[in-house]
């Protein structure tokens, strides 16, 4: 099914078809919870296989808890993956990088559960040769670079070369209430998001390109 995103002045279309045995990796961010409304809407998606991996990287948990993707999809069999999971360098022979955490997650679930097509939310950081705002001091440290991302067979990242606004748009395009995804860098707090964050500026940053420049 093809979904249109995105202001006028950088609209992106974006196909997705589902067949077979397939999943999704969710972490209980944004994202992947508009990825998966947007499969669920689609005429004749097969059942979604949801599995739970964690996008800390090395600060641990933090906001990502299986508990919140049961919230957000109503679901109670969602799958965690915490074979390759390994936060702090203590953890020493087995610690990883994050990115190969993930980039391994994503290989081992294709392969166990031997999936057809296992979809996850991978996005782009805006690049800041085009939005230089993201090197102001607002933003904090400069955004992280791009991990390698392997030529994957049965992964597939429908927004992968999408910037935050045009998956905000996709949500706010389908009706996705994304009150409750949890997606910040501080540990979470009574106060709930930080709203200072990179990640947290990013998502009001997405917003705010949607409503200032149509
Ligand atoms: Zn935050």
């Amino acid at each position: 099914m093809r979904f249109e995103c995105g202001p006028e002045w950088d609209t992106r279309i974006i196909n997705i078809e589902p067949k077979g045995k397939i999943g999704i990796l969710m972490s209980g961010g944004a994202d992947s919870f508009i990825l998966y409304e947007l499969l669920k809407s689609i005429p004749d998606c097969p059942h979604i296989n949801i599995f739970w991996v964690e996008s800390g990287g090395d600060t641990g948990p933090g906001w990502d808890l299986v508990e919140t993707v049961e919230l957000l999809t109503g679901r109670d069999d969602i799958i965690p993956v915490e074979k390759f999971l390994k936060h702090t360098e203590n953890d020493s022979p087995d610690y990883l990088p994050w990115n190969e955490v993930l980039i391994k997650s994503n290989l081992w679930v294709v392969e166990e559960y031997k999936l057809d097509i296992l979809y996850n939310g991978t996005n782009m950081n805006p690049p800041s040769e085009f939005f230089p705002e993201f090197h102001s001091t607002h933003f904090g440290e400069a955004p992280a670079g791009h991990w390698h991302i392997p030529k994957y067979t049965k992964v597939e990242c429908p927004f992968l070369h999408l910037y935050k606004y045009h998956i905000m748009d996709l949500g706010i395009k389908h009706n996705v209430d994304i009150s409750q995804t949890h997606s910040c860098n501080e540990w979470p707090t009574a106060k709930g998001h930080c709203g200072i964050c990179r990640t947290c500026l990013e998502k009001q940053w997405g917003f705010t390109e949607l409503e200032d420049k149509e």
